[in-house]
């Protein structure tokens, strides 16, 4: 029986967190466990969890670590304690395909698909330069766009702040024309009295869905607002474990759910969230502003879920600064898109390689990335 031997975190930049696992027999998993803005937090549950749990026991019993993770430890679910597992799982899973030799989707049952669709991040967290940023990446040949169209809200907005919110939406509208995707992201920052306010009037611009509608934590209320909109509703990227997604489903509150392979319990619990949310007719976009692994954990759940709809990717992303998706890996050419599809990864476990020596050179320089604290005009905290 091989069994886990040891283990190295690279906290890189931009802004991500790789971890390294290698057994007795010589196989190498990676994986990405990260929490955006709390990369040693996130660290810290990895060490804990690969020295508490991991090391020594048989890479082969996924699920069986899954479960010891998830419930051994008394406390469960929740961004920490889910990421470091997520990227565990990851990288059990990439030991497990090269094993045997085959891509992790073929473990799972064998690919449904060829290649996924992918969208494109335009305009940063604000919404200015939308507009050219929407022409650049139409032309770079993306067929699906998503972008902010309101910054800082207050509770309840003026009508000026809702006629410009329109404006944005309609420009790229104007700008892309109707053979594009546009989708939009909310980012939880609009209150659940604007809501339809505001949806309303972006419906005639046809977005491909809304994003994050309002905060997450109010699935009843976010249901009511979904009954009175015809804009198809997306969320997942706040949420963790099959638990978290079950009551949006119950309450018929979205169309599209986005959990966060790095976030939502890795491979093995993103599968069963997608098998869930197909019960419900409810379609799949995986969350993923990270890097190469998580991009490529995301590649191997959509090749199985009939219900993955598009995948999100952060090729060109603000966060990333100087930085891209390919700069650690060798085979770059398996994470960039084409004519706005992502090929599925022919390679064995997640089907990219990491260069290490590129790796060990910028060890320990991640960035300590924060999001921006927004403040309302009263000095109240608003949403980011
Ligand atoms: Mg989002």
């Amino acid at each position: 029986m091989d069994s886990v031997e040891k283990y190295d975190l690279y906290s890189i930049p931009p802004r991500w967190l790789l971890l390294k696992i290698e057994t007795a027999e010589g196989l190498i998993g990676w994986g990405e466990p990260i929490l955006e803005g709390r990369t040693k937090t996130t660290a810290g549950a990895v060490e804990e969890l690969m020295e508490g749990y991991v090391l020594g026991k048989n890479p082969e019993r996924i699920q069986d670590i899954w479960e010891l993770l998830y419930r051994g430890g008394f406390y469960r679910g929740g961004p920490i304690l889910m990421s470091a597992l997520s990227g565990i799982d990851q990288a059990l899973w990439d030991i497990k395909g090269k094993r045997y030799g085959v891509p992790v989707y073929n473990l799972l049952g064998g690919p449904v698909r060829d290649k996924i669709k992918i969208y494109s991040w335009i305009g940063g967290d604000t919404p200015d330069q939308v507009v050219q940023g929407a022409i650049n990446r139409v032309s770079e040949g993306f067929k699906s766009l998503k972008m902010n169209v309101a910054g800082k809200m207050e509770r309840i907005e003026t009508p000026l702040k809702v006629r410009e919110i329109a404006r944005r939406f309609r420009e790229v509208r104007e700008a892309v024309g109707p053979d594009v995707d546009l989708a939009i992201d909310f980012h939880g920052r609009v209150s659940k009295s604007m809501f339809v306010r505001i949806a309303e009037k972006l419906e005639e611009y046809q977005p491909m869905f809304i994003e994050e509608p309002i905060i997450n934590s109010h699935p009843r209320e976010l249901g009511e607002l979904k009954s009175k909109i015809q804009t198809p509703i997306a969320l997942g990227e706040r949420l963790y474990t099959r638990l978290d997604f079950r009551p949006y489903l119950e309450e018929r509150a979205v169309d599209i759910l986005q959990p966060d392979l790095s976030h939502a319990g890795g491979i093995t619990e993103c599968v069963k969230i997608a098998s869930m949310a197909d019960a419900y007719d409810v379609d799949m976009a995986f969350h993923c502003p990270l890097g190469p692994v998580a991009l490529a954990a995301c590649l191997q759940v959509d090749a199985v879920s009939h219900n993955a709809l598009i995948q999100e990717q952060s090729l060109g992303l603000h966060y990333n600064e100087g930085f891209t998706l390919t700069d650690y890996v060798v085979n770059a050419e398996v994470l960039t898109g084409e004519n706005g599809y992502l090929s599925l990864p022919e390679g064995p476990g997640l089907g990219i390689e990491l260069d290490e020596s590129a790796l060990a050179e910028v060890e320990g320089m991640g960035r300590e990335w924060k999001n921006p604290v927004w403040r309302s005009e009263d000095g109240s905290l608003a949403e980011w």
